[in-house]
């Protein structure tokens, strides 16, 4: 299907729109594919097709193919992320407007499925809090599960409206608001959803993204950024909004490096020229894609105190005694416990824990650890992809068709094991949990993840 016209006779005036390079590029139809690494689970990106590096990020590479990703163990175990280059430049604009060496508190609002989030993580302190939240519910599961395979535990998955998190004033240090956007930017990854797009629909998105906008930004800390994306090439969704923001909020624009080699057209908006970056498939490797950053005014900010009682309880003695050997020592966490659900926490964060649990509808928080049964802990599938697991933990380690016999939930044999939990891995990867019984393995896999396609 031919890219609308009306789309094209609108951006026509953009700076750097070329017509007919944009035309060619998506009749062209070539796909671009690229991952991004997890740093906390390997240090040496490697067992994919790996081309070059994406030149505005530390942990993305382009493939010279895309494989069936699926049947690769290691995107179950969180080993990396399947994410489109041109997005991969929200490090340069984090990294480039605020130091990421201190202790952030960091929003990424419109969150699922996880790609921008799994970024943020990478990029802040173990100190900093990453609250990762979605509206829709089935949206918010894909993104608790792919914060889970990712295994740090500074992050909160959280699932409600915009307007609930901006109840916490001058909270955050950094917002992320990648909003739901017309999605022209994928026309040529996605042509089928080229028909689905209308002008009418430009403004519908427009409407939306400032009603998000306006609800979150009374949660911006004076002083604190604002990172606004979409994947539409619409002005009004992109270079309008920012005209919209510093019309409504005391907002400064903040321009960006780019290297000249990349590709991406730096643009201002009409009236307040605010800054922005268009990416342009025909021009970079990559899909279509618009960010802008903000810096919000100095000025006086409200505190936001942590509730003088919570739902949450500290772990007692006796379940601490359980859970610790199943833990590494090194990392500072505090352990929790919210009705019979263990989780770990970072520490020096506690209050910070106590705020968003009392403030807004928590999926998960930090690593969840399992539940205690008898004298007993029944692990939970997320501590066995965390970087918190007792590394002494018996483990098994699968050839690749076991490993997605594993994903299948399917049965496990497995010759000689000690009795009781084992960590299942796939190169050096945990992927979760079986339980080795006299007579039989249980495959404790999360029922709902496992792999459903036919493998052949
Ligand atoms: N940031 C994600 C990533 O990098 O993987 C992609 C986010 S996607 C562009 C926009 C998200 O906003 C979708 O998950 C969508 O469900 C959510 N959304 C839709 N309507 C919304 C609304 N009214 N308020 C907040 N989020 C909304």
């Amino acid at each position: 299907m031919p890219i609308p016209q009306t789309l094209i006779d609108s951006i026509a005036g953009v700076k750097g729109f070329n017509q007919e390079a944009f035309v060619a590029v998506h009749e062209g139809g070539e796909q671009v594919t690229s991952v991004r690494f997890n740093p906390l689970k390997t240090a040496q990106p490697a067992g994919l097709p790996l081309a070059d590096k994406v030149p505005w990020s530390s942990q993305g590479y382009y493939l010279t193919e895309r494989p069936a990703f699926i049947f690769d163990p290691r995107i179950h175990a969180g080993v990396y992320y399947v994410q489109e280059a041109s997005s991969m430049f929200l490090e340069q604009a984090l990294t480039q407007s605020i130091d990421c060496s201190k202790p952030l508190r960091v929003l990424d609002c419109c969150a699922a499925p996880g790609g921008k989030t799994t970024l943020l993580q990478s990029l802040i302190s173990a100190g900093s809090l990453l609250v990762s939240n979605e509206v829709i519910k089935t949206r918010a599961a894909i993104l608790e599960e792919n914060c889970i395979k990712w295994g740090a535990s500074n992050i909160i998955v959280t699932n409600t409206d915009p307007a609930t998190l901006g109840r916490l004033e001058h909270f955050f240090d950094v917002i992320v608001v990648d909003a739901p956007c017309s999605g022209s930017g994928l026309f040529r990854r996605e042509p089928e959803a080229i028909q689905e797009w209308s002008e009418q629909n430009v403004q519908l998105c427009h409407q939306r993204q400032q009603r998000i906008l306006a609800d979150i930004v009374p949660a911006l800390k004076p002083g604190g950024m604002l990172i606004y994306s979409t994947c539409s090439y619409s002005r009004e969704e992109d270079e309008d909004i920012a005209d919209w923001l510093m019309d409504s909020f005391e907002f400064d624009s903040l321009p960006l490096h780019t290297d000249p080699h990349w590709g991406i057209v730096e643009v201002q908006s009409d009236r307040h020229k605010a800054f922005g970056y268009r990416f342009f498939p025909d021009q970079v490797k990559g899909e279509g894609f618009f960010i802008s950053c903000f810096r919000r005014q100095e000025g006086h900010t409200a505190t936001v105190k942590p509730p003088k009682r919570s739902l949450l309880q500290k772990l007692s003695k006796n379940d601490t005694a359980i859970v610790q050997p199943w833990l590494q020592t090194a990392i500072p966490v505090q352990l929790w416990k919210q009705k019979d659900m263990l989780f770990a926490f970072p520490a020096a964060l506690e209050k910070d824990l106590l705020t968003i649990v009392d403030n807004l509808y928590v999926k998960q928080a930090g690593t969840a650890l399992g539940k205690i049964a008898g004298n007993d802990l029944v692990p939970d599938h997320a501590l066995a992809l965390s970087t918190l697991v007792n590394e002494a933990i018996v483990a098994v380690s699968l050839k690749k068709d076991e490993a997605i016999q594993y994903l299948r939930k399917e049965e496990v044999t497995i010759p000689t094991m000690p009795r009781g939990w084992t960590l299942v891995q796939y190169e050096g990867h945990n992927l979760g949990w079986i339980k080795v019984l006299p007579n039989r393995i249980n495959n404790y896999y999360p029922a709902n993840w496992r792999i459903l396609k036919a493998y052949n």
